[in-house]
C-alpha cells in the first residue's frame, strides 16, 4: 500500500501531471521557454533593480505576518489564557495554523467567527455568544481579545462589548477578559504583540504602594522556546527573582503522554498582577515593545533596561543588565560560559573571516544578527526589514557606524523579499540568514540560507535551542558555520578537495 503513496517530490514527475501541464502551457498560450528565460535573466539586473525599488503601491512577499497573530503570542503565554479573536474565522485559522507550523503544537486560539451580518450590524452579538461558549467550554483563567481588519473597519468598542457582556451574564462580572486594538492594515505582527502586551499590562495590572525585590522580565515577540529556560536560568544563577511576563515555553512545548492539556504553564496571574510593584523592568527586544516600554516606565513608574542579547556583546548587556538591576556580581558560572563561547568564535573565526551575509528578519533580531556576524569577523552587506520604521532604520545606521566590519552595510527598512531578491542578483553575499521564506532566494540565487527567525516552517526543532546568553551565542555560531561548511562541501564535491578536518 506505502509504495503506492508519493509525496510531492516524485508525484508531479509522474506522466500524467507532466502532460496536464503540458497542456495547461498550450493552452494558456504561454509564452516560449526561451522569452522565459531571457525575461528571468533580466529581472537579475541593475536596471530590474532600479525598476524594483521604484514600486511604490505593490507589495511582494514581505517579512511579516498580521498584527493580531503578535497579540495572541503575548497572549498564550499566561496562566490559563485563552487568546480570541474578535473576527473572521479565516483569520484566526491563519494564525493558529501558522505557529502551529512553525512550533508543531497545537496553538488554542477562540474566535467568534464575525460574517457579513456583523459587518453590517456590528460584531457585538458575535462576540457576546463567543465570549460565552469560550468561558464554558474551555474553562480559561483570562480570555485576551485582539481585533481584526473586519472589526476595526466598522469600529467596534470592545470596551463597552465587554462592559456589555458581563452586565448581561454572558460572563461573570469578575472575570477577566482583557482586549487590544490590532488593526491588520497597519504595523505587523511585532506592533500587534506591542498592543496586546501593553493591554494585558494595563488591564491586569494592581498597583500597590510599596516595591518588591522583583524583576519583570518581556522577551518580546521571541520565538526560541528555549530563551524562556535561558532567562530563568541565568536569573537563577544571579538568586535573582524575575517575573517573567508571558511565558510560552511550556504550552507550545508539551509532552505526548496521551493527555492533552490545552493550558500549561505560563506566567501565573497572580504575578501579572503583581507585576506594577516589581522593582524595575528589563526588555530584551526594543522594537516589539516601544509602546509598552513607555507604559511601564511612565505609569508603573519603573526603570526600564532594553537590551538586545545576541551575540558576544548583547549578551554582555545582559549579564550586566541583570548585576546592576539585582546589585549582584556575576556569576563564575557565567563569567565560564562567556570564556567558552569565546574560545568557540575563535575555534570558527577563519571561517566566517571576511564572508559577507544578507540578513533578513524582524527589526530586533536582524539587528542583533549583523552585530553578532561582525563579531565572528563577518560583513553584513544587506540588512533588510519589512517592519521597521524610519527609526529603527536611522538607530540600526548608527549603531553599525561604530563598527569597522560594518563600512559596506546597507540597512533597508520597509522593502519585501522581492527587494531582497534584486539585492541578491546585483550585490551577492556569501550566505543569507532569514526564515523559511528565504529558500526560494536560496533556490533562485545559489546563495547559502542558514535558518534563524521566524517562521521556521520546513525546518523541524529550530525553536527548542537558545539565540540569547551565552549558551545561544554557541548555538547560533554552530548554524552558521556548519551551514557554510556545508556550502563549501556542496561547491567542492566533485573537485580534488578531500579535507575531513575543517
Ligand atoms: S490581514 Fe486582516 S483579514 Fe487578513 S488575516 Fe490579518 S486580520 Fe485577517
Amino acid at each position: 500500500m506505502s509504495e503506492k503513496i508519493n509525496d510531492h517530490v516524485s508525484l508531479f514527475n509522474g506522466c500524467e501531471y507532466q502532460d496536464m501541464f503540458a497542456a495547461k502551457e498550450k493552452y494558456e498560450n504561454a509564452e516560449t521557454a526561451a522569452k522565459v528565460q531571457e525575461t528571468l535573466e533580466w529581472t537579475k539586473t541593475q536596471e530590474y533593480r532600479d525598476l524594483n525599488f521604484a514600486r511604490q503601491d505593490l507589495v511582494i512577499n514581505p517579512l511579516k505576518a498580521c498584527q493580531p497573530s503578535g497579540g495572541l503570542f503575548a497572549a498564550i503565554g499566561f496562566e490559563g489564557t485563552m487568546p480570541f479573536v474578535h473576527g473572521s474565522q479565516g483569520c484566526a485559522s491563519y494564525f493558529r495554523s501558522h505557529f502551529m507550523r512553525h512550533f508543531r503544537e497545537p496553538f488554542p486560539t477562540s474566535c467568534d467567527a464575525m460574517t457579513e451580518d456583523a459587518a453590517v450590524f456590528g460584531g457585538h452579538n458575535a462576540l457576546y455568544l463567543g465570549l460565552q461558549n469560550t468561558y464554558e467550554l474551555y474553562s480559561p483563567k483570562m480570555i485576551t481579545m485582539v481585533t481584526s481588519c473586519m472589526s476595526e473597519v466598522i469600529g467596534d468598542d470592545m470596551n463597552s462589548f465587554v462592559k456589555n457582556a458581563k452586565e448581561q451574564g454572558f460572563i461573570p462580572a469578575d472575570f477577566p477578559v482583557t482586549f487590544a486594538h490590532t488593526p491588520s492594515f497597519v504595523g505587523s505582527h511585532i506592533v500587534g504583540y506591542d498592543n496586546t502586551m501593553l493591554a494585558i499590562l494595563q488591564q491586569m495590572g494592581v498597583k500597590k504602594e510599596t516595591k518588591n525585590d522583583k524583576i519583570n522580565v518581556i522577551m518580546g515577540f521571541d520565538t526560541y522556546l528555549a530563551n524562556y529556560e535561558e532567562i530563568k536560568r541565568i536569573f537563577k544563577l544571579f538568586g535573582a527573582e524575575i517575573n517573567l511576563l508571558s511565558d510560552p515555553s511550556e504550552t507550545l512545548n508539551s509532552p505526548t503522554n496521551g493527555e492533552y492539556k490545552m493550558y500549561r504553564g505560563g506566567t501565573p496571574l497572580d504575578d501579572l498582577r503583581d507585576a506594577p510593584n516589581s522593582k524595575a523592568t528589563l526588555l530584551l527586544q526594543k522594537w516589539s515593545m516601544i509602546k509598552t516600554a513607555e507604559f511601564i516606565e511612565k505609569d508603573w513608574g519603573q526603570p526600564v533596561k532594553v537590551v538586545n542579547p545576541l551575540g558576544l556583546e548583547g549578551s554582555d548587556e545582559l549579564i550586566m543588565a541583570i548585576s546592576e538591576l539585582t546589585g549582584k556580581p556575576v556569576p563564575a558560572e557565567l563569567e565560564l560560559e562567556r570564556g567558552q563561547f569565546v574560545d568557540a568564535i575563535a575555534d570558527s573565526y577563519y571561517w566566517i573571516h571576511g564572508k559577507t551575509f544578507g540578513i533578513n528578519g524582524d527589526p530586533d533580531m536582524a539587528y542583533g544578527l549583523a552585530r553578532f556576524v561582525m563579531e565572528m569577523g563577518g560583513e553584513p552587506i544587506h540588512i533588510l526589514v519589512s517592519n521597521g520604521s524610519k527609526d529603527w532604520e536611522a538607530e540600526t545606521k548608527e549603531n553599525l557606524s561604530k563598527y569597522e566590519f560594518a563600512k559596506g552595510a546597507q540597512i533597508w527598512a520597509g522593502k519585501d523579499m522581492w527587494h531582497f531578491r534584486s539585492l541578491l542578483f546585483t550585490e551577492p553575499v556569501d550566505m543569507i540568514i532569514g526564515n523559511s521564506y528565504a529558500k526560494y532566494l536560496e533556490r533562485d540565487t545559489g546563495i547559502a540560507l542558514c535558518r534563524i527567525g521566524f517562521p521556521l516552517q520546513d525546518r523541524h526543532h529550530l525553536h527548542r535551542y537558545p539565540t540569547i546568553g551565552y549558551k545561544g551565542g554557541v548555538q547560533m555560531l554552530t548554524w552558521i558555520v556548519n551551514r557554510m561548511l556545508d556550502d563549501i562541501d556542496k561547491k567542492t564535491m566533485y573537485t580534488t578537495s578531500y579535507d575531513i578536518l575543517r
